[in-house]
């Protein structure tokens, strides 16, 4: 009835043959690094992180033969937009700094957000459950939302994440208050200082840390290992990640090449913060 909903991004959605044949080898290339990298038998999810690069790339990764299902950003507004042109049965991640006020809105009108990493607060996780409650009301068949704890490991002020301290009480909050969520583990991001010190025989501290911290929220929540994925390891320091124990690794750059400004990003957040 308002097939125009399906059409007008067409021009925008071609997807150029050699750009996506780079994005096609970059993919296959960090792919075939995390498997040499993993010696264990877990599994290792890659998250491509698209932030501030164009749908259409996306796209080129979505589509055959790399039929990528994973992919991560950062600005709300920006997430939906590209979930809204984009086909559903992407995985959405979102791992930006989230606002309180954006955390309903996007679990509501997401139905293929397939987990939110940045978590550290009751309030956001309440205001994520709230939303996603609203969708799953809307859909049927919705499953809960997964959501990991984002901890700051490395101390620095202008991280978000709880202290390492507070994580175990975050994730009980989650499994007894939120029942459209479901704790899937723990995210950080680390020192950038610290991934660069890291060698094949120093790890990165910040990595380690977090996986004390699940050994801590395990035994407070009676859970077992494998029931807290960890998040963790980016371009630069991701085989440092899976090597002390990552489940998840979240890559942008050395798929999709370096980021244009946010301001020149295609589709972008609404104008906000950044001042000061
Ligand atoms: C941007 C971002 C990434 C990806 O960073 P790269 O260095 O481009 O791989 C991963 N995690 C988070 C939380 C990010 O904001």
């Amino acid at each position: 009835m308002a097939p125009d909903i399906d059409k007008p991004q067409q021009p925008e959605m071609q997807v150029n043959a050699q750009r996506a044949k780079v994005l096609s080898e970059n993919l296959a290339h960090i792919l075939q690094r995390i498997s040499s990298t993993n010696t264990s038998k877990r599994p290792v999810r890659l998250i491509a992180v698209s932030k501030l690069k164009p749908a259409n790339d996306i796209l080129a990764l979505h589509q055959p033969p790399n039929s990528h299902l994973y992919f991560g950003e950062n600005y709300a507004q920006e997430l939906q937009s590209k979930a809204e042109i984009l086909p559903k049965d992407i995985r959405w991640c979102f791992i930006g700094a989230l606002q309180t006020n954006k955390c309903k809105g996007l679990a509501r009108d997401v139905g293929n957000l397939w987990c939110v990493s940045s978590v550290d607060s009751e309030k956001k996780a309440n205001e994520l459950d709230k939303g996603r409650k609203m969708a799953r009301e809307r859909e049927q068949g919705l499953g809960r939302l997964r959501v990991h704890v984002q901890v700051n490991t490395s101390g620095e002020e202008e991280k978000s994440g709880v202290e390492p301290a507070d994580a175990a009480s975050l994730c009980k909050h989650i499994r007894d208050a939120c029942e459209n969520l479901e704790l899937a583990g723990l995210m950080t991001i680390g020192a950038i200082a610290r991934s660069k010190a890291t060698t094949a025989e120093t790890e990165n501290e910040d990595f380690v840390t977090l996986t004390k911290v699940r050994d801590q929220v395990c035994k407070e929540l009676g859970l077992q290992q494998d029931e807290v994925e960890l998040s963790m390891g980016m371009s630069d320091d991701f085989e440092s990640a899976i090597r002390c124990g990552s489940d998840e690794v979240r890559v942008g750059s050395s798929i999709f090449g370096e980021r244009p400004a946010k301001q020149d990003a295609k589709i972008k957040d609404d104008v906000e913060e950044q001042k000061g």
